[in-house]
């Protein structure tokens, strides 16, 4: 998953986050890259607890659209 922009050939940094479902707390192992120069600011942090907070799992994404 693409967190932020990577810009064209800006460096990918690839990370790991600990998500849960803000629905049913599920634990989901997060795979994610971002661009260099985004990796890491404080605009970074704060779109990462924000993600975090509203993150759902591919179940409860499903049941949503339902
Ligand atoms: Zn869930």
């Amino acid at each position: 998953m693409i967190f932020g922009k990577i810009e064209e050939n800006e460096e990918v940094i690839k990370f790991n986050l600990e998500l849960k479902c803000s629905n049913c707390n599920k634990k989901v192992p997060g795979g994610m890259k971002s661009g260099k120069n985004y990796f890491n600011t404080i605009e970074f942090n704060k779109e990462i607890e924000e993600f975090k907070k509203i993150y759902l799992c591919g179940i409860c994404r499903d049941k949503n659209k339902n």
